[in-house]
């Protein structure tokens, strides 16, 4: 028995957004625009978007204070913005950082009461969230089609909420948005998108045939393409193939989830300032290692073309995963490890995992 459910409009190429723009005017005149600092604004998305909204009237408001791993706080203080305004749609651009934002903004927002429990599991909380319009600027968190937002929570930890309603309703692939990602951020989220096609073949292991090839072709694209990046930065089919594969990977997830190999990671996010793909990275190979002692052939069947771990090992080495190391202390390590043993994602983990493999797996990355 298999599902696939996707309600999410694709529309991808250069400047798709102007040969799709009668789109935007179907949602209402008023929209809240969620970015980050600088990137919707230095990739060109945004300009692109403000044209559009000029020229239909649509009036709108910017919300651009969307951090790095979004807080719920920062969720909170753009939803306070619907006490103040009728908005009908939102459109998020930047990276999974401002697309999960807005996501959460606008199920917030739309809720309309602030110390609405986001975290809790009535998807009824979500169900008047206006439609959100997603222009991803990164090519990794797939969050441009999945039904997840991961945000941080007063504890700063990383916890995901999830609602078919949180799926965009359209998103605009434009690799031109891309350009101007710098190696290691073209590198972690590149890593990001591998890491999601992977998790999620690992727990479908091939029953459902159409996320088995989305996974294959997603390792495979990933797998030619990102190497030698520096020379290939402005390389518009590169940003393209990674685009594609990022999306297509989001794709698994939003069918399969994430494993431990997420989970392990979100604290280094969240205390060590590492890149969201990094973190996943690092764990990547001791996990599938650790799965292969009891399912070898379900580990080959996810990293497929990889032919064996030892290889797919060698091109995270090229890509210098090898290399980050973290300051850990004891403390860290064993509420970090403690954490991974309650954590959901643990029992939909294939494999077994004890406390001792999650030190051993910190204790792999300190310095
Ligand atoms: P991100 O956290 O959104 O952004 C990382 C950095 O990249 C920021 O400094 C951002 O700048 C910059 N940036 C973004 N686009 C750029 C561009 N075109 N040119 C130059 N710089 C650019 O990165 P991300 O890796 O895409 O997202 C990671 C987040 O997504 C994490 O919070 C992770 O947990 C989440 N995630 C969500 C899902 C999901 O299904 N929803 C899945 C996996 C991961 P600005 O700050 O200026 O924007
Ligand atoms: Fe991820």
């Amino acid at each position: 028995m298999w599902n696939y459910n996707i309600p999410v409009r694709i529309f991808k190429g250069e400047r798709i957004i102007f040969e799709k723009k009668e789109l935007l005017n179907n949602f209402g005149k008023k929209a809240l625009v969620i970015t980050g600092k600088n990137s919707a604004k230095l990739s060109g998305a945004l300009d692109d978007l403000l044209k559009i909204f000029y020229e239909y009237k649509i009036e709108f408001n910017i919300f651009d204070e969307v951090e790095e791993n979004p807080s719920f706080e920062t969720v909170e203080r753009g939803a306070n913005l619907f006490e103040e305004y009728d908005f009908d749609f939102v459109v998020a651009i930047g990276g999974g950082s401002p697309l999960d934002a807005g996501k959460a903004i606008a199920a917030l927002g739309s809720y309309f009461q602030k110390n609405a429990d986001l975290f809790g599991k009535s998807d009824n909380i979500y169900k008047n969230t206006i439609p959100i319009i997603a222009i991803p600027t990164t090519s990794g968190s797939g969050s441009e089609i999945t039904p997840y937002a991961i945000l941080t929570n007063r504890e700063n930890k990383k916890k995901g909420i999830s609602s078919n309603r949180l799926f965009p309703v359209i998103s605009f692939l434009d690799p031109r948005y891309t350009l101007t990602l710098n190696e290691p951020l073209t590198i972690s989220t590149g890593l990001d998108a591998l890491t999601h096609s992977v998790e999620g073949e690992l727990k479908n292991n091939g029953r459902n045939p159409i996320i088995k090839s989305l996974s294959y072709k997603s390792n495979l694209m990933i797998k030619e393409n990102l190497i030698d990046v520096n020379e290939k930065l402005s390389n518009i089919d590169f940003r393209s193939v990674l685009q594609e594969a990022s999306t297509m990977a989001g794709i698994v997830i939003s069918h399969f989830g994430t494993t431990i190999i997420h989970s392990a990671g979100y604290p280094l996010s969240s205390f060590k300032n590492a890149k969201h793909g990094i973190s996943n990275s690092v764990f990547f190979v001791e996990v599938l290692k650790r799965i292969a002692e009891t399912d070898k052939d379900r580990v080959l069947n996810s990293i497929s073309p990889f032919n064996s771990i030892k290889e797919l090992e060698s091109f995270l080495y090229d890509l210098g995963i090898e290399e980050y190391k973290f300051e850990l202390t004891d403390n860290e390590i064993e509420s970090w490890s403690e954490d991974l043993i309650v954590s959901q994602k643990r029992k939909k983990t294939p494999g077994e995992f004890d406390l001792d493999f999650y030190k051993s797996l910190y204790n792999k990355i300190r310095k």
